[in-house]
């Protein structure tokens, strides 16, 4: 196990249907911002019919087994928002590794 890896993971799920996807942030040291965010990645899977009603939850899992801040980035929001995912059917992990539901910037 790669400890010096935080993995952020992104679950949507609609009805019995259920889409995966992770992300690794800090595998690109120099640009950060190309690494492709997990509530993005998991977007790609949903078929476009779908994701307008999906619920999506976003949790970063620490070092230590303990969850951490996944709250989707400004851009991530954008994207979903766009994609017509509803800020009420979205939840994230925050510092605390508090559930929390709905984006507003
Ligand atoms: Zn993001």
């Amino acid at each position: 196990m790669k400890n010096n890896i935080i993995i952020v993971t992104a679950i949507a799920e609609l009805g019995r249907s259920r889409w995966i996807a992770n992300s690794r942030l800090g595998s690109h040291p120099c640009c950060p911002r190309k690494a492709t965010h997990a509530e993005v990645a998991v977007m790609g899977k949903i078929p476009r019919q779908c994701r307008e009603h999906v619920t999506i939850r976003v949790y970063r899992v620490r070092k230590d087994g303990s969850l951490g801040m996944a709250r989707p980035c400004e851009h991530c929001q954008l994207y979903l928002f766009r994609e017509g995912v509803r800020s009420k059917n979205i939840y994230w992990t925050d510092r605390n590794g508090i559930w929390q539901r709905g984006l507003n910037f």
